[in-house]
């Protein structure tokens, strides 16, 4: 049955439509979805937004792989398996994030 109704934890409001249709509604805008989560993404060290997007695998236009750029500080932040990850400097590898630079990026 299609309608608001509470979560679980009782805390949340979201609306449910049948599973058939919700299905057709994720395939139809997936592709969107993504690119529209990437826009709206900040540089976590100094808030700058929108990022420069770089496309390095894409699976049906989703983005796999790839990096968001910060024009203002010139950090960069990998998209792996379409999941960007936004850490802070003390949270990252530097050796990882070569590594993964490497694999896309020749001199
Ligand atoms: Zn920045």
């Amino acid at each position: 049955m299609a309608g608001w109704s509470l979560d679980r934890s009782g805390r949340n409001l979201r609306f449910l439509t049948p599973l058939s249709k919700r299905l057709k509604a994720s395939k139809f805008s997936e592709k969107r979805v993504q690119r529209k989560l990437l826009d709206i993404l900040a540089c976590p060290i100094d808030k700058n937004y929108p990022l420069e997007l770089m496309e390095f695998k894409l699976k049906d236009e989703i983005i796999v792989d790839g990096v968001l750029l910060c024009g203002k500080c010139k950090r960069f932040y990998p998209i792996i398996d379409e999941i960007p990850v936004m850490l802070p400097d003390s949270l990252r590898n530097r050796k990882e994030d070569l590594e993964f630079l490497s694999r896309w990026i020749r001199e």
